[in-house]
Formats: C-alpha cells, sequence, structure tokens
C-alpha cells in the first residue's frame, strides 16, 4: 500500500475495530499481523473431519450490554441464538452454575424458595461447602495457587442468584457468528483503505528505520516485548488444549463442562457443536470434537492468557506505560498492550474509544 496514514501492529479484535474504524474515516491503514492468520485469540479453525468450527484459544462467547459495541459487531456479522449455559461437575454429578437456586438445591438435597436462599448461605458452613466444591479447586487449579492467596475479587466475582436463571452471562445480547468468528475478521478488514501483511511482526526500532517512520501505529502486542522487556518480563497464566474428534453425536450434552475437583488436571472440557445448534447436520452426526484445558504456569515463550496482578506486576507495567508515553504516535491497546483481561465486547469497547480519542482523525 502506498501512502500509509497509520499503522496497526496485531490483528486481533482491537486492532481489527481500529483498523476498521480508521479506514471509514478515510484513512489508510496498513495491518501488520505476527501470526499467520487475523483474528486473534478469538481465532477459530474448521475441524478437517467434522467442519466443526474448533476454537483454538478456548470458547469464545460473544456477550454484551454495550449497544454500539453489539451494533457495531453485526454490520459484519449476524449471530445466532446461543444463549451461555456452563456445568459443574462434582464428584461424579453434575450441576447448574452460576451459584443459584438449581445448585444449592440439588447439592444439599433441599428445595428453597428465592427468599429463603440468603439466609440458608449464612447457615453454619453451608457457604463453605459450596465454596470448598465448586470454587476451591477449580481456582487453585486455574491460578496454581490456593484462592485465599489470590485478590479477593477474583472470588467475589463469582455471581449468586437467589432465582433458576441459568444463563452463565447477565448480558441481553449473546451469540456466536452463524458464519464464524474469522468471517467476523475478514469482513472488518475488507476494506479499500486496509491492507493486511500477517507473519510481520511489528517492533519499534524497525519502523523507526522503515519508510514509515512518523506514522502513528495503534499496538496491541505486549507491551514489555515492545520494550525489548528491558525491565524484565509480565507475568501471565497459560494454558494447555487437548483436542479429540469422538464418534458419538454427543460427549456431554453441553458446550462446557468445569471440573471442578482439584484432582482432575483440567478444568473445562468444551464441545464446540453446541456453540451452533442451529446446524442440525452436525447435531445429528455421529462425530464430535471436544478439547480439554489444563491451566499451566507461564515461562517466557508460551501462549500467555491471563494477566497476573500483583503488586509487582503493576509497578513493573506502570513502568512500561512510562515508555510508552513518551513515544510520539504510538497508542497501546489490547489485552496485551494494557496487560489486563478483557472480554471480545470491551475489547471492541476501548478500540472504539481509542481511536475517538486518538488525534489521528482529528
Ligand atoms: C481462555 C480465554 C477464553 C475467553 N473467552 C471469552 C469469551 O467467551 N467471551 C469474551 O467476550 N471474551 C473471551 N476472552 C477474551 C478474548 O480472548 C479477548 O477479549 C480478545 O482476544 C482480546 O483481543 P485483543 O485484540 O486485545 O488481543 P489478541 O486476541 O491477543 O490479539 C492480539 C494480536 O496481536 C498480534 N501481535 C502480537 N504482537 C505483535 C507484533 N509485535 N506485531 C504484530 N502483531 C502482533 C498477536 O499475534 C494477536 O493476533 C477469553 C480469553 C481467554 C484467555
Amino acid at each position: 500500500m502506498q501512502n500509509v496514514d497509520v499503522v496497526v501492529a496485531g490483528a486481533g479484535i482491537w486492532g481489527c475495530t481500529v483498523a476498521r474504524c480508521l479506514a471509514e474515516r478515510g484513512r489508510r491503514v496498513l495491518v501488520l499481523e505476527s501470526r499467520s492468520a487475523v483474528g486473534g485469540n478469538v481465532r477459530c479453525e474448521s475441524d478437517p473431519d467434522t467442519g466443526i468450527e474448533v476454537h483454538v484459544y478456548g470458547s469464545h462467547i460473544f456477550h454484551t450490554h454495550l449497544d454500539d459495541v453489539w451494533r457495531f459487531v453485526r454490520r459484519f456479522v449476524e449471530f445466532n441464538g446461543y444463549q451461555h449455559k456452563v456445568m459443574a461437575r462434582y464428584r461424579g454429578k453434575t450441576y447448574f452454575l452460576p451459584l443459584g437456586l438449581p445448585l444449592v438445591n440439588k447439592f444439599f438435597g433441599v428445595e428453597l424458595a428465592p427468599g429463603e436462599l440468603p439466609a440458608f448461605m449464612a447457615e453454619g458452613t453451608h457457604r463453605a461447602q459450596i465454596f470448598d466444591a465448586f470454587f476451591r479447586g477449580y481456582t487453585s487449579k486455574q491460578w496454581g495457587r490456593p484462592p485465599e492467596e489470590i485478590d479477593p475479587t477474583i472470588i467475589q466475582r463469582v455471581p449468586v442468584r437467589a432465582t433458576y436463571d441459568v444463563n452463565y452471562f447477565n448480558d441481553y445480547n449473546q451469540g456466536i457468528p452463524l458464519t464464524g468468528y474469522n468471517s467476523l475478521f475478514d469482513r472488518m478488514l475488507d476494506h479499500p483503505n486496509i491492507a493486511v501483511e500477517c507473519n510481520r511482526a511489528f517492533d519499534l526500532a524497525g519502523h523507526a528505520a522503515s519508510p514509515l517512520a512518523g506514522v502513528p501505529v495503534f499496538y496491541s502486542g505486549p507491551i514489555d516485548r515492545l520494550f525489548g522487556y528491558r525491565y524484565g518480563e509480565l507475568p501471565w497464566r497459560s494454558l494447555a488444549f487437548e483436542r479429540e474428534t469422538l464418534d458419538v453425536a454427543d460427549f456431554q450434552g453441553t458446550s462446557v463442562v468445569n471440573y471442578t475437583e482439584a484432582e482432575v488436571p483440567y478444568t473445562r472440557i468444551h464441545e464446540f457443536k453446541h456453540y451452533h445448534p442451529e446446524d442440525a447436520d452436525s447435531m445429528a452426526r455421529a462425530k464430535t470434537v471436544i478439547m480439554r484445558e489444563y491451566p499451566r504456569a507461564w515461562k517466557s515463550g508460551d501462549e500467555p492468557y491471563y494477566p497476573v496482578n500483583t503488586p509487582e506486576s503493576q509497578s513493573l507495567l506502570e513502568r512500561y506505560r512510562a515508555e510508552a508515553a513518551k513515544v510520539k504516535g504510538l497508542t497501546v491497546g489490547g489485552r496485551l498492550g494494557e496487560y489486563r483481561y478483557y472480554d471480545m465486547d470491551q475489547s471492541v469497547g476501548r478500540a472504539l474509544a481509542a481511536v475517538e480519542s486518538c488525534g489521528v482523525i482529528g
């Protein structure tokens, strides 16, 4: 592309949103992506044997209460009516999450009315028993540490509902793209003002020495890598996935089952065909694809999944942020750039805001 106005480095959902918005404002955008394909961690693969859409980096369900974000993504794809429900498997029995009347009634063999739940949970060891069965083992596996050592807000985020509502998310807008997640990214980047180069990693020194020196950059790769890890590496939790194709129509009857006991080495099993209940042929076919998810300690070079928020990591992040603020024309965003967990809708929302506040479209 000749006469590039803006470089977008990283083609995850944050970078694709930025690129599209800038292109629609008349800017010529060059998108650089270090992987061989766009989409970041929302990228999916079609299983060669079954055609089932596999969420390579773990299950991704689009859910939002942000109307502008919902309007934006639906310009590119139509969403199916999938509503996310998560089951928990504990000592051979299966329970509905989140923590609410179905789980509590089944676990204790009671029949509580909604108004009775708060008092019942506060009684004796009820809360502790629920916590030990459904959250202690899972959280320890997820973070590699007992929950007591973890920021208490992680535990507080567990929703408690005095209802029979087993919808995992509270958001009224939910779904999976009918044509698959990859089509969302392909269509976002399909604009005459956008050129995409995959297998091309952005770095600051290379940019400064290139013919594009001085061109504003929106970067959504790891912030510590951008500065050559000069103050050290930001810590992450990683994941390993084990995929299997089975000769059964339905393995577990739902898309995600959490395994909450510490002794089971994985945290979840994903079964992807359930994300597309509208695909009757796939649902009926005597084959399914499942994926076990194993949390892992992270070491340099591993795929980063969850930032580990500690006072040390936050102070390291501050040092990198200060470096980024010194670079003229640089906007750092996305989950890797901000070193923060964001759902997809938050990533899109933050990208829309970054475009408005960047000065490039002024
Ligand atoms: C296990 C898991 C499950 C999740 N499930 C959900 C869910 O159900 N619903 C939901 O809303 N959200 C979910 N999320 C969050 C979702 O994955 C993120 O919101 C989203 O991936 C953030 O997009 P991003 O563009 O910031 O980052 P990424 O998707 O990581 O994209 C960043 C891109 O930048 C590229 N890159 C990095 N460095 C460079 C460089 N130097 N030059 C060029 N390119 C570079 C990377 O290759 C990557 O493609 C989940 C996250 C995890 C970890």
